[in-house]
């Protein structure tokens, strides 16, 4: 039985002030909620002040980051890395947002070099992966979310799956309010698991596949209902303690 995993991913949203709000919310909201990872993602800079708050709500959130650098120190202006990242507490480390893909040209073998490079810090990836709208009207998901993969096993081996998470994300429903169906979603996760057990079944059973795109407390239920959706990964609504809390609710209750 996989434990499910629910993870906010807060993007570019933050100030000291928001994130004492929110984490003292948070840390009530969550309190008795047992069954489930609720994992937070702060910018790297706010990080440290997550620490402390988390640790006073008695450590029932897991501390995350939206990014990493391949590299642990040295002259790589503005990045950061996951020593530094371990250093402050966080465990769970997104890489792949479609968001960086886009914007900083991530390619398939850059994002595979942080997976290993997590790998080998001791840190748990999250390794977004999801086709563009285009490609999705296409019929090309599947080999979209195959070749996504493949870079990471032909890079690391399919061992290295062992622990991590996967964060299945069509682009088309990320910030945009049109999620996908928890049918087709269930659809591509099943893909994804049965793509993995190719390579070993063990890895694909334990492996932990959230969906992300639009999550809300209104559709969550129907995402986590499904055998093979084992969390998800939350932009906007990972920004209220109250959805956020819901969502992560939603995940204990389907899969208890
Ligand atoms: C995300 O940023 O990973 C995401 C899924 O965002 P949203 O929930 O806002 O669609």
């Amino acid at each position: 039985m996989r434990r499910p995993v629910v993870m906010g991913n807060w993007k570019l949203n933050g100030s000291k002030a928001m994130v004492t709000e929110l984490l003292n919310g948070l840390n009530t909201e969550v309190a008795a909620v047992e069954g489930v990872d609720i994992v937070i993602a702060p910018p790297a800079l706010y990080i440290d002040q997550a620490a402390g708050l988390v640790k006073e709500g008695g450590n029932k959130l897991i501390l995350g980051a939206q990014n990493t650098d391949i590299h642990n120190s040295g002259a790589f202006t503005g990045d950061v890395s996951p020593e530094m990242l371990k250093d402050l507490g966080a465990s769970h480390i997104i890489i792949g947002h479609s968001e960086r893909r886009e914007y900083h040209e991530e390619s398939d073998e850059f994002v595979a070099k942080k997976f290993a490079f997590l790998k080998e810090n001791g840190l748990t990836p999250v390794l977004c992966i999801g086709e563009s709208e285009a490609q999705n009207e296409a019929g090309e998901t599947e080999a979209v979310v195959s070749r996504q993969i493949d870079a990471v096993i032909n890079h690391c081996g399919i061992e290295a799956f062992n622990g991590a998470i996967i964060a299945y994300e069509p682009i088309w429903a990320i910030g945009t309010g049109k999620a996908a169906t928890a049918e087709d979603a269930q659809r591509v996760h099943a893909f994804i698991r049965a793509h993995i057990a190719k390579h070993s079944k063990d890895v694909a059973e334990q492996v932990i596949i959230q969906y992300g795109g639009s999550v809300k407390p209104e559709n969550a239920l129907a995402y986590f209902q499904n055998p093979d959706i084992d969390g998800a990964l939350v932009g906007g609504a990972s920004l209220k303690a109250d959805s956020f809390a819901a969502i992560a609710k939603a995940a204990a209750e389907a899969k208890a």
